[in-house]
């Protein structure tokens, strides 16, 4: 089935995706349609049932369907899909937020990530009056045209350098540096601090495998910041309210001046946010002349999700993501070990991948120069067997916390097997990239 319905993809929608992540562009094979969920489980077209190790890319954080999400849905929808005004779900779901995480005094609901980023750059660049940005090679932020220079996610998993049809004005008000590397970032600040109106980075990266930034990175990174007159985005769309109830904030507690949320907060449906003190936040329109709407923004079906999956992620929960993910972890490490496989299994909070070289992974060239190519075999393995992990070897993967021991022995059983696979792969005959 997911075959045929893949042809068919292929002739209505490009690639045959929605999202390029989700095709198997790297690893090779076609993508399983998935049809039903419920805990960790995931169902696909031809009745196959897989460990969902992805997530959906990081909201399920309790697991698919979960009764109360779909209940409080149902409602919402029963209610009315969209209003076009003001709904009191908006206010809770932003007092939610702004309750979580400290330095967020107001946020703005928007659709996606990446809507929450570019929003947040143009409100640094409306208040700074300054048009160039920092990011780092490797960190994603959704598909701004600024942003998606050396980006991670299916950026990394394709290989492109940046995007055509990102014109070059775009490009070069952004410019480029090498994740967890302070240096190179005080070193442009003091060529160009004058000009630079922000720097966006994820709270801790997560779209080239997980990098956990290096004690003081982000501290610095606001330091340097305040001292050019420039604005810190922290992207916390992959982090936050997953690796604690205050995202990475409330593992590292450092302050940026505006926040990027997503994943999570949507419970699945699609809701973002960005945020900041009110001070910052009231630049922006109506309150202020920084322009920025939408049709279906806070939507209150989307809010009801994104409330309903905040309120059920008890201390129990955040917990068993932890746990879920050192188990995880030590499962895979185990496993290839045992094969004698060079690996690194590495952490940011309880995001994790599985970096093919026995290094530490800092940045997007280390994570480039590892053995990506064990990882199809190692994947399709894992498929097999009943595990979805992510489809390529840039990708973090995204534990729930309704693994239970059915999920836990599926995962114990194919890892064997699958570590095996990676083992036997062979290198590319021209090995340099
Ligand atoms: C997923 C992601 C985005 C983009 O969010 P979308 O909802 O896919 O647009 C932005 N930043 C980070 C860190 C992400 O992981």
């Amino acid at each position: 089935m997911s075959r045929q319905l893949f042809e068919r993809a292929c002739a209505a929608i490009p690639g045959g995706v929605n999202s390029p992540v989700r095709a198997f562009t790297s690893v090779g094979g076609t993508p399983r349609f998935m049809v039903s969920a419920t805990g960790p489980w995931l169902t696909d077209a031809d009745g196959n049932r897989y460990v969902d190790l992805i997530s959906s890319w990081g909201p399920m954080i309790l697991g698919h369907a979960h009764p109360a999400v779909v209940d409080a849905v149902r409602t919402a929808a029963g209610d009315g899909l969209s209003f076009g005004a003001p709904t009191p779900g908006e206010i809770e779901l932003a007092e939610e937020i702004i309750g979580r995480v400290g330095p967020v005094e107001q946020v703005r609901l928007v659709n996606s990530g990446t809507e929450a980023t570019m929003s947040a750059i143009r409100l640094a660049r409306g208040i700074t009056g300054r048009r160039v940005i920092v990011k780092f090679a490797g960190c994603y932020h959704g598909h701004v045209d600024a942003l998606l220079a050396q980006a991670g996610s299916g950026v990394a998993t394709l290989g492109l350098p940046t995007s055509p049809g990102v014109t070059g004005a775009q490009a070069a008000d952004t410019v480029v540096l090498p994740y967890n590397d302070l240096e190179a970032v005080r070193a442009v600040f003091a060529e160009r601090g004058s000009e630079i109106a922000c720097v966006i980075t994820e709270a801790a990266a997560g779209n080239m495998g997980a990098i956990p930034p290096r004690p003081g990175f982000n501290a610095g990174l606001l330091e340097v910041c305040h001292a050019h007159g420039a604005l810190l985005v922290v992207d916390e769309v992959m982090t936050g309210f997953r690796v604690s109830p205050a995202g990475w904030f409330g593992l590292d507690g450092v302050a940026g001046d505006l926040y990027t949320f997503g994943k999570v907060m949507s419970g699945g449906l699609p809701a973002a946010a960005f945020g900041g003190s009110a001070a910052l936040m009231s630049h922006l329109a109506p309150a202020g002349p920084v322009y920025q709407a939408g049709t279906l923004s806070g939507n209150p079906v989307a809010v009801a999700a994104g409330l309903a999956t905040l309120r059920n992620a008890t201390a129990e929960v955040y917990a068993a993501l932890d746990a879920n993910a050192a188990r995880l972890g030590a499962v895979i490490g185990d496993a290839l070990r045992a094969e004698g496989v060079p690996h690194h299994v590495q952490f940011a909070g309880n995001l994790l991948s599985v970096f093919f070289t026995d290094d530490e992974v800092h940045d997007y060239a280390a994570a480039q120069a590892a053995a990506t190519w064990r990882f199809p075999a190692f994947f399709h393995a894992l498929l097999e067997r009943g595990v979805y992990a992510p489809p390529s070897a840039f990708e973090a993967w995204f534990v729930s916390a309704a693994l239970d021991e059915d999920s836990w022995s599926a995962i114990e059983a194919a890892m064997p097997a699958a570590a095996r696979a990676a083992a036997t792969a062979t290198a590319p005959a021209e090995a340099g990239q």
